[in-house]
């Protein structure tokens, strides 16, 4: 009989430069949740080992979606299939060619049409090009042949998706239930608790709709691995009297 139990491990701790990685299990299958990046990669295959895995152990992956620090170790797993919307898998592989033009900055308003409402954005999109430009590697992603789309296949049983399109289009929070109870992987849609300011990453792709996206997983009750924080016990009418 499937079970839609998971239990959730955190192998990556998110930090503010690192996304966070996390293994799901059911007794009969493990599934990794995003990959980081790749300088975490001694540091995820040591994680997996102390848990007696080998990548081989890995049959199938989710990916929150495809900026550089969630992916980047995917190609770690050829064996593994790997689950993530092929809008975000689109949306962020044109991004980061088009990062690498010269008239960059005239194409990331494609992207990111609000960045010039931000403060110090010229220098902070010159920064983050320029990580971009140092890790990004299509082949580090994975090959075709493994990818199955979100849209199409829907996610291993006991998994839900919450599309959370603040931070890239077709950005996909997961929901799920462990044994004592409901468990948010929340991806970039909910950085940090509450110091987004002091993570590493691009903007949201649209800044209302990630206000909307993190309010609505602080509105569940249950625990909530943050993209780049540490993992917290939510009780909604508590946090959301200290979030903006
Ligand atoms: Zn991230």
């Amino acid at each position: 009989m499937l079970n839609s139990h998971w239990k959730i491990d955190v192998l990556l701790a998110g930090s503010w430069r690192g996304a966070s990685s996390v293994l799901l299990s059911n007794g009969s299958e493990r599934i990794l949740v995003d990959t980081g990046l790749p300088h975490d990669a001694h540091q995820l295959l040591t994680a997996l080992e102390h848990r007696g895995l080998a990548p081989s152990g890995i049959k199938r992956i989710i990916n929150t979606h495809f900026h550089i620090d969630h992916v980047s170790n995917n190609s770690l797993f050829p064996g593994s299939l790997i689950f993530a919307t092929q809008q975000s898998f689109d949306w962020c592989h044109s991004l980061y060619s088009d990062l690498a033009c010269t008239d960059w900055e005239r194409l990331v308003l494609k992207y990111y049409p609000e960045v010039f409402e931000y403060e110090n954005a010229k220098q902070r999109m010159e920064k983050l090009r320029k990580i971009a430009l140092r890790w990004w590697n299509s082949e580090h992603v994975g090959s075709r042949t493994q990818f199955r789309w979100i849209e199409t296949c829907g996610l291993p049983y006991g998994i839900d998706v919450m599309l959370t399109s603040g931070h890239v289009p077709g950005h996909a929070s997961l929901i799920l239930n462990t044994d004592q109870q409901q468990v948010v992987i929340a991806g970039d849609a909910l950085l940090t608790r509450a110091h987004d300011d002091q993570v590493l990453t691009m903007i949201p792709y649209c800044r209302p709709q990630y206000q909307q996206d993190r309010e609505r997983i602080l509105e569940i009750a249950g625990v909530i691995v943050p993209g780049h924080d540490q993992t917290f016990q939510n009780a909604p009418s508590k946090i959301l009297a200290t979030v903006k």
